[in-house]
């Protein structure tokens, strides 16, 4: 099998490239350029645009180290492949160590601190609460969002989950479905999005669901830029029905320089990079997932086409 990676930005290590050729001989891994399009028969993809994976006529299994595959599911020609997403601990790590970086500094006041420093200003003000006291909800229960409600339950968070499906989950309080999340919106004091963007999940951040929320909470996203409904979002923090908002993600990417949200006071802006780990840190799962699609052994993170994530 020959396998080939798609993506101006995503590489192996020559380190790493040795490790996989050592661990599954029999397949040879290299960049797209290395091979004629008919004889690829996988590839490894990112997020990058422009893939025309249709070019492979003998593509018989994409193997996606992206976490989102909304992108990769607009591309019809692919109906019938099947899509197992790879995974990386140090993913896992750094989205962890955003959200809670994130959820601290709202929680804590950092944010309106970094603006007194700007302006020299001395404003004494202790913390105004414990985490007990502030209830963090976790939209979207997978690999990033479950390390993420673990971590700051561990913090001390009061952490309510929210997925598709019903879980039990120590320490977190879970819900599933519309009526879960509206009998705890009215709670959350910071909303966390992880989840994919999906028919379901577009547009899921929007004047409905801040309405509902506390005055004075706060949104962050680091899940899909489609996700949220910008303006929405915009009137919510002008109004003051939400105090700030964390942004990692955004429908167009790089953000244009012109957009309003780069300036907004109550808006912090990060550039998608929540987590982004290095690709040799793919390569155990990709070794296993590798080795299980040969034996035909269903994938631990297969594609669900019909779900969208
Ligand atoms: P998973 O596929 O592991 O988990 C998705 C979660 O969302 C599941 O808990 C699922 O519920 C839940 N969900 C899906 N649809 C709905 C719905 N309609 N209602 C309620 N819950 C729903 O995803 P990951 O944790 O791997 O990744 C999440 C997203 O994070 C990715 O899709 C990607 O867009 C984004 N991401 C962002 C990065 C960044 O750097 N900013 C990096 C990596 C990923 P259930 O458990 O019941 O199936």
């Amino acid at each position: 099998m020959n396998i080939a990676v798609i993506s101006p930005d995503f590489k192996f290590s020559e380190a790493g490239i040795k490790k996989i050729q050592a661990a599954i001989p029999s397949f040879l891994i290299a960049h797209e350029e290395t091979f004629q399009n008919d004889e690829v028969t996988a590839v490894i993809v990112d997020d990058s645009p422009n893939r025309q994976l249709n070019r492979f006529p003998n593509l018989k299994v994409i193997f996606s180290v992206s976490a989102g595959v909304d992108n990769l599911l607009e591309e019809s020609s692919l109906l019938d492949i099947p899509i197992i997403k790879v995974v990386s601990q140090d993913m896992l790590s750094l989205m962890r160590e955003y959200v809670t970086y994130q959820v601290i500094r709202l929680h804590r006041g950092f944010k309106q601190l970094e603006q007194l420093q700007k302006n020299s200003e001395w404003q004494w003000f202790p913390p105004s609460n414990t985490p007990s006291d502030c209830t963090v909800t976790i939209l979207g229960l997978g690999q990033l969002g479950l390390v993420s409600a673990k971590a700051l339950h561990h913090l001390g968070f009061n952490v309510i989950g929210w997925s598709k499906s019903e879980k039990q989950i120590d320490g977190i309080c879970c819900e599933h479905e519309l009526n879960g999340l509206n009998k705890t919106i009215s709670k959350t004091d910071i909303l966390v999005c992880l989840l994919p963007l999906t028919s379901e999940t577009k547009g899921i951040l929007n004047h409905s669901l801040f309405d509902k929320m506390p005055k004075g909470s706060s949104v962050i996203n680091v899940s899909r830029g489609g996700c949220l409904n910008q303006t929405d979002l915009l009137n919510a923090l002008n109004k003051g029905q939400l105090s700030f908002a964390v942004l990692d993600v955004f429908t167009t990417e790089p953000l244009p320089i012109d957009s309003e949200l780069w300036q907004h006071a109550q808006i912090s802006i990060t550039p998608h990079i929540a987590a982004y780990p290095h690709p040799d840190s793919f390569i155990d799962d990709l070794i296993l997932s590798i080795k299980n699609n040969e034996v035909g052994e269903q994938a631990r993170r297969i594609v669900n086409k019909k779900n969208g994530y």
